[in-house]
Formats: C-alpha cells, structure tokens, sequence
C-alpha cells in the first residue's frame, strides 16, 4: 500500500491543522453539519488546506551547486581538448612534443693511456735507507697469565667517541652515594647506555670480568706508552658486553664492551682508571688530553 504524502491516507496531516484552525464558512459548513468537527477527518469529507504553490526560492545551495556544475563542466572542456590543440593558435611557433629530436653524432672513441718508457718501480739501493730497531718490549708479569710482552703502542685514542660528556673528575670528591669513594679513583664518562667502549692504545687484556665487585663489569688492558708500562681500567660495562677475554691483544679503538652501570654505579657511565707500574692511580682524563688535545 502506498503512503506517499500524495495518496489519500497522507490527507489526514492537513486535516488536523483545519480542526484546529478552523477555515472560513464554504469549507467548515459541511464538516459541522454531518458530525461536528473530529469525526469529519475519516470521512474525508472535509477540504484539506491546499498547500500555497509557491515557485522556490533560489537558496545559496543552489548557487554552490550551479558552480559546481559549471566547474565540472570546465573540467570535461580541459580534460578533454589536447594540449596541443590549445597552443596552436599561438603566435609564436611553439616546439611540438612529437617532434623527434636531431642529436648531433656522437663518436665514441677508447680512451688510450701510453704509460712513459721509464715507468716502473725504483728499486732503492741497501744504503739509501736505514731501519730502525723497534724498541724492546716491556715484559709484564701478571698473575693469571704468566709472563705478558707488550710492545710499543702505535696510537692513543679516546675511550668512547664523545669524551666531551663526564660526570665526575678524578680526586677528592664528595661520595654520590652510600659506599662510593670520597676518592675518585678515575675519570667519568657520560657518553649513554650501551655506547662501544675502547681500548686507548694497543695492548693485552689482563682481566675481563663480570664480577669486578664495585667495578662490575670490567676490563683491564697494559700498554707500553713509549717504554712505559701503563695499565687502563673500564668499568661498570653491561652484563654480556664483553667483547675480549683475558691474554687477547687488542689495538687503539677496539671495543672492549658497552657502557652500563654494573657495581658500584648510580647510573650508566664508563669509570676510567689508569695506573702505571707502581699501581698508583693518576687522572686519566688529563694525561689523555694531554697526547690528544
Ligand atoms: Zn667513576
């Protein structure tokens, strides 16, 4: 069944609006006079208000709506003229895509090398040069290896890439925290979590251990510094870090482990210690800065 407003069951709206406003005398005489007013609505002998048929008025959606007409419009003209078709009325000759391009000849020719008749390697007489005796190496004792032959590092090298960030200088301090030294043994690199750290020189591992106590994970590396024993101490590395054991040689720049915060740490940092033969501890921070500016 259908219930479009202009089917006859869509009459009752109207209806209702002329029990509550009564029309004028032609239209109301009939209703009252068969059943007074509401019962008149089923019947459908009353008028239904006619609806004033106005024309519509032009709303500024229509307005949008003819522009977007028009600019779609426009774009089926764009879209659909070549673009060649638009500059051939131009006043000035215009180059055509499709015309194919006159390149010039190209010769490729082979390169040609003609080495001099003389080239070759100069062999230098025994006297034109002198070598020089490598200096002896120090010969070390430590306990878990026996006897260790260090020779003559080639280069000195930072601990970690940026030594620009430390925390705490070498000397006399105030503890950072229960059971820290009042003494800083070394020097503190601030360089973050898990960063490489080095060996300043070439050398040999004398210890590499997970358990350093304070220390936590720790290596120690001997170097002969131009004749000079010198032994370097990094601590607090990341657990499973370890990347030398004991007895390995290592050269300036090798990674040893990571910078953690094992042992006696309050957070990640590389403690760097130095030592010579005496076992003395001397700023490392300064004696680096010094070979290396
Ligand atoms: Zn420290």
């Amino acid at each position: 069944m259908s219930t479009s407003p202009h089917g006859r069951r869509a009459a009752a709206r109207p209806r209702a609006l002329t029990l509550r406003t009564p029309t004028p005398a032609p239209a109301s005489d009939s209703a009252r006079r068969s059943t007074g007013g509401r019962r008149a609505a089923p019947s459908g002998r009353s008028r239904p208000v006619a609806r004033p048929a106005v024309a519509r008025r032009f709303t500024p959606r229509d307005g949008l709506a003819a522009l977007a007409m028009t600019f779609a419009g426009g774009l089926l003209f764009v879209t659909s003229v070549p673009a060649l078709a638009i500059t051939a009325t131009a006043e000035a000759p215009v180059n055509n895509v499709y015309e194919p391009v006159v390149a010039d000849e190209i010769v490729a020719a082979p390169q040609q090398l003609e080495p001099a008749a003389d080239a070759g390697p100069v062999a230098l007489a025994p006297e034109a040069y002198a070598v020089e005796a490598a200096p002896p190496p120090i010969q070390s004792s430590v306990a878990s290896l026996g006897t260790v032959s260090l020779v003559k590092s080639d280069a000195i090298v930072w601990p970690v890439v940026d030594p620009s960030r430390t925390s705490s200088g070498f000397g006399p301090r105030e503890a950072p925290c229960a059971g820290c030294s009042t003494n800083h043994d070394g020097v503190d690199f601030t360089p973050g979590a898990g960063t490489p750290v080095m060996s300043i020189a070439d050398g040999v591992v004398v210890l590499a251990t997970e358990n350093g106590g304070g220390l936590g994970v720790n290596v120690e590396v001997q170097h002969n510094i131009d004749g000079e024993l010198i032994t370097s101490s990094y601590a607090h590395m990341q657990y499973g870090s370890l990347a030398v054991t004991v007895g390995q040689q290592v050269t300036a720049g090798q990674q040893l482990g990571l910078v953690g915060s094992t042992g006696q740490s309050t957070g990640p940092h590389l403690h760097l210690e130095m030592f010579g033969a005496d076992g003395v501890r001397f700023d490392g921070m300064a004696w680096l800065h010094a070979r290396l500016g």
